[in-house]
């Protein structure tokens, strides 16, 4: 089915939300200016009400989640310099080498349950002052995870996994592409998980709603030289209030709304917990990300993903047998209840007559 159809139930992403009425009159009136020269009035309301939700020095705003979390990135390494990284980790896996390309900088993959990483796994990884090794720079965190499955950080875990990286003189990112997810999840406040940050990465273009858009918060050292990055990777914009007030609507709008996603997603892992064929631990949704598998006598998650999206339902595959469906603003409770059936239609005529490709494009945002 044409996922523009209105009977078309789009789990896809998070990202395939459309700005409401009120969004786009915001967006409409917004003040403009030069961004590119501080000028945009829009823009500088956006990055100081996040620095003052965030208790953070500065702020710079950015196209693209891959955008901010790779500006943040060049602003603690150097060419030759390493970061920390869990191994499902969006900036590892998903911004196309980025790393690599844009800062020369490799990224030393670790394990760890839910995409999370610990003390444990931590330990031993910093490689010492030496001439033959590359030079351990930065901790990565992704606060929710994503490809680990939609979980947020204990805040425990996280501020023992930074603290030690400060003792051992690491600086300290967190991709927090749905930070706020993470907030209204945990009950945990925004200062409390950014406290022990250096750099965060926000996306608005996830949960929050907005068409586009992503700031990246820190000191002001950091965020000065993240402005001379973003200039280089093409990112610095001219009269970009138009859409930094999309991101102002949503900071004050769309929030605490976020629970209604995560309210979704669980019922929906709920039912699909009783769908023959299918496996998931609904209590292993935390968020608005649902992660199951299809029993692969029955097919592969491609499989399953194309037959579903015939029917007008967008799940997209995560793996050989792992998909992923994400709730969303323009996702509701009705939606949500009609999946089960949907899903039990499609696994009762069968999915092997789909191409199934063997291996991804996996990659989801
Ligand atoms: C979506 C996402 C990003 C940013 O992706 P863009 O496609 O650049 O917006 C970064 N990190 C995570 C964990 C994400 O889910």
């Amino acid at each position: 089915m044409d996922p523009h159809s209105p009977s078309y139930i789009d789990l896809r992403s998070d990202t395939k939300t459309k700005p409401t009425p009120e969004m786009l009159q915001a967006m409409m009136t917004a003040e403009l200016g030069d961004d590119m020269n501080g000028e945009d009035p829009t823009v500088n309301r956006l990055e100081e009400l996040i620095c003052e939700m965030l208790d953070k020095e500065a702020a710079v705003f950015a196209c693209s989640g891959t955008q901010s979390n790779q500006m943040g990135l060049r602003s603690h390494c150097l060419p030759g310099d390493e970061l920390l990284i869990h191994e499902l980790g969006h900036i590892a896996m998903f911004e196309g080498g980025a790393p690599a390309i844009l800062s020369g900088v490799s990224c030393r993959t670790l394990t760890g349950d839910k995409g999370m990483l610990t003390l444990d796994t931590l330990r031993g990884k910093i490689r010492s002052n030496d001439q033959h090794l590359s030079q351990t720079r930065l901790l990565c965190v992704e606060n929710t995870t994503n490809a680990g499955g939609g979980h947020y950080y204990p805040l425990n875990q996280l501020t023992q996994i930074c603290d030690w990286a400060h003792e051992n003189g690491l600086k300290t990112h967190m991709d927090g592409a749905r930070v706020f997810n993470a907030t209204v999840a945990a009950g945990y406040s925004i200062k409390e998980i950014c406290a022990p940050i250096d750099t965060i990465s926000i996306c608005f273009s996830k949960g929050l709603g907005c068409p586009m858009g992503s700031v990246l918060v820190g000191s002001k050292e950091e965020i000065t030289k993240a402005r001379r990055s973003r200039k280089v990777f093409g990112g610095a914009l001219r009269q970009a209030g138009i859409v930094a007030a999309a991101c102002v609507y949503a900071l004050e709008n769309n929030i605490e709304r976020l629970q209604e996603d995560h309210d979704n997603a669980r019922l929906l892992a709920e039912q699909l917990a009783s769908v023959e064929g299918l496996s998931i631990n609904p209590s292993d949704t935390e968020t608005n990300l649902v992660f199951f598998d299809v029993d692969p006598e029955i097919g592969n998650a491609m499989q399953l993903s194309k037959a579903l999206h015939d029917k007008g339902v967008g799940i997209g595959a995560m793996g050989q047998t792992r998909l992923r469906a994400c709730t969303h603003l323009d996702i509701n409770r009705e939606q949500i209840e009609q999946v089960p059936a949907l899903i039990k239609d499609v696994l009762n005529t069968g999915i092997k007559n789909y191409q199934g490709l063997e291996t991804g494009p996996y990659a989801r945002g």
